[in-house]
């Protein structure tokens, strides 16, 4: 499956160049053009599918079997402190590609690349009526 003018489609099937890090007949990983830290790099299945939630289980799974090997490679090569896995899904969520990646981000201390973690407490009450209500859903 892929998408004609989907961006990481056409990094797949070569059209456009990439500094390819891994691949396998389902996974490409290359560096991002636009890096937040040294060695920023994108997992992507091979594969067009626009969301997380949208990707077979064994699609997601040989992901998550190949982000740890190549997460050791980009820390261990850029000699970060620490990662962040990060997905986006959805615009307000930051994606901006509609083909499901990965981002795997070096981390070193004081890089400043998230400021802002916005996080507050749930009101009483409130935690498990939103808990109930994904319960219900699942
Ligand atoms: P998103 O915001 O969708 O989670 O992230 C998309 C990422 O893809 C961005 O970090 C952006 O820099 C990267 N990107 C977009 N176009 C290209 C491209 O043509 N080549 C590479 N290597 N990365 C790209
Ligand atoms: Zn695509």
């Amino acid at each position: 499956m892929s998408s004609s003018d989907c961006v990481f489609c056409k990094i797949v099937s070569g059209r456009i160049p990439c500094k390819k890090i891994y691949e396998d007949e389902q996974i490409l990983a290359f560096l991002d053009i636009r890096p937040v830290s040294d060695g920023h790099t994108l997992v992507v299945p091979k594969a067009h599918f626009e969301k997380l939630h949208q990707c077979p289980p064994e699609v997601l799974s040989k992901v998550s079997s190949c982000v740890g090997k190549i997460v050791q490679a980009v820390v261990g090569a850029v000699g970060a402190a620490g990662y962040n896995v990060l997905c986006n899904n959805g615009r307000v969520a930051g994606q901006l590609v509609d083909h499901v990646h990965f981002h795997i981000i070096p981390r070193n201390k004081g890089d400043e690349v998230f400021t802002r973690w916005p996080a507050y407490e749930y009101e009483q009450g409130r935690a498990d009526e939103i808990a109930e209500k994904i319960c219900e859903r699942l």
